[in-house]
């Protein structure tokens, strides 16, 4: 069968009747991207100054199992937590896969870089029994990659290892390669639906259109607010004083205003619930600016950095 971008768009987008990929990522999906696998271009997959959520968050994807993805969809051929290979034989492999897929390989990137004292606080393996660094790791194949994918905030803006004080210098991988084709995965950690959804798409249909800020639309083009089921409490003005009451959450701290992703028509954990679905403020973790700009996560944003209600736009 063949699955049209338009259609796949559809499947992906989380207003399809409130569900995500992970339930919609339905048998025609699986084999079409099956199809697509024969000609699919190899992954690689590093990681820098990070928890590993987000290969955390891929591994929890249910729909299709990371099985599916590991095995049928994704050629991935280097990341630390799932191959079986390591050491020099593995750092070794990834450079035969990085000269012979030049120029049509995926680099996926989890986690910011390091840079102080030439990014000797992250180190990722051995080559010729010196210690690489994620710094000179990405410099190096970055620029052979057909595209980078920046999963996480972390990778993409920085995240929390560049929270302040920022002791080992981390910066965004954009901050590394600045001329490089990059596509942001914003989200601490990023939904499994979105980063499989824009892995997906970039093997079937090239690179999804993305916003100013590199990010792909489809999934972080609207707030957390817009589409919040406390919007209307909002408008009201009808305000939660504490956990547990009926309102908007926005004076005990919520940042939804300030976060874009499709959080609540997506929701989490296949779509069981979500963070303001159950009561707690969004700390807005989609967002270039998490965490030192939603901190501290539980204090109100000033007034005068609350959105507009629709009365108060002229
Ligand atoms: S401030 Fe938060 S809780 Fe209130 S409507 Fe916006 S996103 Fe929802
Ligand atoms: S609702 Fe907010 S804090 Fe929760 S996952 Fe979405 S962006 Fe992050």
């Amino acid at each position: 069968m063949e699955l049209t971008r338009r259609e796949f768009l559809k499947l992906c987008s989380a207003s399809a009747m409130g569900m995500g990929l992970s339930q919609l990522a339905v048998p025609e999906l699986v084999q079409a991207m099956q199809e697509a696998a024969s000609s699919k271009p190899p992954v690689i997959w590093l990681q820098g100054a990070n928890c590993t959520g987000c290969a955390v968050t891929l591994l929890n994807t249910a729909h299709p199992t990371i099985a599916e993805v590991l095995l049928k969809i994704i050629d991935l051929h280097y990341h630390s937590n799932v191959m079986a290979a390591s050491g020099e034989l593995a750092v070794n492999y990834m450079d035969i896969i990085a000269e012979k897929a030049k120029g049509k390989f995926f680099l996926a990137i989890e986690g910011a870089i390091p840079t102080k004292d030439n990014g000797v606080y992250c180190c990722i393996g051995e080559k010729d029994g010196k210690e690489m660094t994620i710094l000179e790791t990405v410099k190096e194949l970055g620029p052979k990659a057909a595209a980078i994918l920046a999963i996480g905030d972390c990778a993409s803006f920085g995240g929390i290892p560049a929270g302040k004080p920022n002791p080992t210098d981390c910066k965004p991988v954009s901050a590394i390669l600045p001329e490089a084709t990059i596509i942001n995965i914003q989200g601490c950690p990023p939904h499994p639906d979105w980063i499989l959804g824009t892995i997906v798409h970039v093997l079937l249909f090239g690179i999804p259109e993305l916003d100013e800020k590199k990010r792909p639309k489809i999934f972080f083009s609207e707030t957390i607010h817009q589409n919040c089921p406390n919007y209307s409490y909002f408008q009201e003005g009808k305000m939660a004083k504490k956990f547990g009451d009926k309102g908007c959450l926005i004076e005990l701290g919520c940042k939804g205003p300030m976060a874009s992703s499709d959080c609540p028509l997506r929701k989490w954990n296949s779509g069981v619930n979500w963070c303001i679905g159950v009561g707690a403020p969004c700390i807005g973790c989609s967002s270039e600016n998490f965490p030192d700009g939603m901190s501290p996560f539980y204090s109100a944003l000033p007034k005068d950095k609350w959105p507009k209600k629709d009365s108060e736009i002229v």
